[in-house]
């Protein structure tokens, strides 16, 4: 089978053309670098089936990152039948920098010239069948987003593939050219492959040619000896890339004819004045933020139920049956949103549902512990997490817009300004928002940072971004503050959660930069990319994959470990069914409860603690687990731990939750603790995987300290407001003796 290799600047449309050829469900995303991973397909509509693989976004064929290592090689080394290297022609010279690099490698190429559309939109032209001829090589026009020029590019791509091509420079106007001719020759006499390509490089200076090649490169040390440009001295890798950009603007550029000449500002340039303005751009951020967690978990869209006093639907004089409860989902003394719509609908197509499966079991005669398990440990347990699927869906469909369209590029782009004072680089936050969703893509795409204690530190705070799994806890505990607060809305208080989270980031990486992780912040260049409309099916096949992986995880892991949740809830040390206070789970978490006193759901519950004790430790293998061990054990709690809530809509978990007595104070810690705490294994896994050796088992310690540190200080002060001197005291105390020991340090340096 033919194989084609797709590489491209970041952004340019690589994966959109490699989902539209393969039909893959490849994720459509705008983080520069997001395809770190290999992605291969298959292009089944020519004559014979061809093999395409999504080489990484790249602006350059020098070793500096790791894309940039594993495109090369792979071109190099696995010789494609063909490289479709995408061109976006919004952006053509910076583009073109890299084809021209790609030019050099003795392999077939056909240039994709896309974003035909918008470029017509701005009603600018180009003369492709010039520079066809200029290139060399197969130029056709397509737009990846619509899919248009597919057919003909895998067709000129058929035609020159497996014909072999000679390896062409744009370097022969400029001064090192002979020098090139002679490396050239000198490699290809020594039966290198691709001496073109090799002997730019070392010309270059480029590390990994000069390790490879150690006697050619003495020619280039030679040359550099005698060599003087005035510009740049003997650095010749800046004069190659300013001949190749001159090369460029004299021959290629003049093809491409703009409509307004770069006098107008663009829409783009625009919407960019404001949103990534010097002060408003982070408070936008804030604001948009919000909305969008107003939208998933209000209970009062747009607080009109509490401004103007609506009825509800039983003061309105509504019978009970299910008509009533299905208005019910949508309005009730106030307007739910969206989200929370979708939750209300969820959740009462689950009950009912499993209302009819526990009916079946007892019409069959099940015994009473068979029909206990399948009500409580299976239907408790799956019950709660279920509910939340639509929630989550709807949640990242809205951060998977914003990021898709150019938006989170443009807040990695302000956070930057600031951040880079707190010692981390913009770049550094795109991982760290796409924690948002799930840590563990996010630790992978943390091989994008240059520097090793950067990306350290990077990995460490990624879970404090609060991940999808992470969303029921805050919505099924901060209900529950609400509730006993009476502040009627969980959305504000999931707000301020996720931005504690985020504040004990930029927390933790002050304190590790001044002490175990010291460095200086790389600088951060980010082209931003212009805004687009997300493809409506590119997030689609995102959504299906995260939606699917959740669900794959709410029927194996999840259920497994409540049933056995059930087991150890119900059964005794002597293996019979007892209470669940003498239960085995019961006498295992009031040992370790009072480690939890200090957090506020330890020994101050009494006999209860260990309820939380032992939900935050299924947490452990997924944080769904939290709500779902809730809804198993409030199931077998009903009637000993319920009492009657004066809300309407108390779910079983909340009535649980709040008849162990826990104050608000302790709810919140307990949020804290189980967002910022050790994540779930897989991700625990990706993060050992990821960080260095010996900086692993600190990884795990940190999470550790951290979480306890911040919910103990969330719980006492949130309790008694006077505690906040002692902690003052102490941070004040760590901060000087951090300073000492760091000049004690910079004195033996
Ligand atoms: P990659 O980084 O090269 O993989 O780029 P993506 O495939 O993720 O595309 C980046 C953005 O460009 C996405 O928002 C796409 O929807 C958009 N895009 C890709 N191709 C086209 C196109 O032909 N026209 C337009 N208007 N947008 C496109
Ligand atoms: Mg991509």
């Amino acid at each position: 089978m033919k194989r084609y290799a797709l590489a491209g600047n970041p952004n340019c449309g690589k994966t959109t053309l490699f989902n539209c050829l393969t039909g893959s469900t490849a994720h459509v995303g705008n983080w520069p670098g997001v395809t770190v991973d290999k992605r291969e397909g298959t292009y089944k509509k020519g004559e014979d089936p061809i093999s395409i693989v999504d080489l990484p976004g790249i602006y350059s064929l020098s070793p500096y990152t790791p894309e940039e290592v594993i495109s090369r090689n792979y071109i190099l080394d696995e010789k494609p039948d063909c490289v479709i290297d995408i061109v976006d022609v919004t952006n053509l010279e910076r583009n073109l920098y890299l084809t021209t690099q790609i030019m050099e490698i003795d392999v077939p190429v056909v240039i994709a010239l896309n974003m035909m559309d918008l470029m017509q939109k701005q009603g600018d032209t180009i003369d492709e069948k010039e520079l066809e001829k200029r290139l060399g090589v197969p130029v056709v026009r397509i737009s990846a987003l619509k899919g248009e020029g597919l057919d003909e590019l895998m067709r000129r791509a058929q035609e020159v593939s497996g014909q072999g091509r000679k390896g062409k420079t744009v370097l022969d106007e400029c001064t090192l050219t002979h020098l090139i001719g002679d490396v050239r020759i000198a490699l290809s006499g020594a039966g290198v492959e691709n001496p073109l390509f090799h002997a730019v490089k070392l010309v270059e200076c480029d590390e990994i040619e000069v390790q490879m090649h150690p006697t050619a490169f003495k020619m280039v040390e030679e040359f550099k000896g005698v060599f003087k440009d005035e510009l740049f001295g003997a650095d010749f890798e800046a004069l190659v890339a300013d001949a190749r950009y001159k090369y460029i603007t004299k021959h290629y550029s003049p093809l491409l004819v703009k409509k307004n000449k770069g006098l107008k500002h663009s829409k783009s340039d625009k919407a960019d004045k404001i949103l990534t303005h010097k002060w408003a751009g982070i408070p936008i951020f804030l604001v948009i933020l919000f909305g969008i967690f107003h939208l998933t978990f209000s209970e009062d869209l747009l607080w009109l139920g509490s401004i103007f006093g609506f009825s509800t639907l039983e003061e309105l004089g509504f019978s009970e049956n299910f008509g009533t409860s299905l208005l019910a989902c949508v309005y009730d003394g106030v307007i739910f949103s969206p989200g929370m719509i979708l939750f209300n609908l969820m959740d009462l197509l689950t009950s009912t549902v499993f209302g009819w499966i526990v009916a079946g079991v007892e019409a069959l005669g099940a015994a009473d512990w068979a029909i206990g398990l399948i009500q409580d440990g299976i239907l408790g347990g799956l019950g709660g997490v279920l509910s939340f699927v639509p929630q989550i869906v709807m949640l990242l469909l809205l951060l998977s817009i914003l990021e898709d369209s150019g938006y989170m590029a443009r807040v990695a782009f302000i956070l930057d300004r600031i951040f880079r004072r707190f010692g981390v680089s913009g770049r550094a936050f795109i991982p760290m928002i796409m924690g948002f969703g799930c840590s563990i893509p996010a630790m992978v795409n943390t091989r994008t940072l240059a520097d090793e204690r950067e990306r350290t530190l990077t990995i460490r705070t990624i879970p404090f971004f609060s991940c999808g799994a992470k969303l029921p806890i805050l919505v099924g505990v901060a209900g529950a503050v609400a509730h006993i607060t009476g502040l009627g809305d969980g959305s504000l208080i999931s707000f301020s959660m996720y931005v504690v989270g985020m504040l004990l980031a930029v927390v933790s990486i002050l304190l590790m930069r001044s002490t175990t992780q010291r460095g200086e912040v790389a600088p951060f260049i980010m082209e931003l990319p212009p805004y687009h409309t997300p493809s409506g099916k590119g997030l689609m096949i995102h959504l299906w994959d995260k939606t699917k992986h959740y669900i794959e995880k709410v029927f194996t892991i999840i259920l497994a470990s409540t049933v056995l949740v059930w087991f150890l809830s119900n059964f005794g040390w002597n293996w019979q069914m007892v209470e669940i206070e003498n239960s085995i789970l019961a006498s295992v978490g009031q040992l370790l409860q009072p480690v939890f006193t200090p957090l506020g759901f330890g020994s101050q519950l009494n006999s209860f603690g260990w309820v939380f004790v032992v939900a935050a430790a299924t947490g452990l293998i997924a944080k769904e687990e939290v709500i779902a061990t809730f809804g198993t054990l409030a199931a077998v709690f009903a009637g000993v731990l319920a009492p009657e809530l004066s809300v309407e809509g108390a779910t079983e978990v909340m009535k649980m939750v709040v008849g162990t007595g826990i104050t608000w104070q302790g709810l919140v810690s307990f949020i804290i603790f189980n967002m910022t705490t050790i994540p779930c294994f897989a991700a625990v896994a990706a993060a050992k995987g990821e960080i260095q050796k010996g900086k692993f088992r600190w990884t795990v310690a940190f999470w550790v300290v951290a979480s306890y540190t911040t919910s103990a200080l969330a719980y006492t002060v949130l309790s008694w407001w006077w505690t906040a001197f002692i902690w003052v005291a102490v941070a004040i105390a760590v901060g000087f003796a951090i300073r000492l020991w760091n000049k004690k340090i910079s004195k033996k340096a």
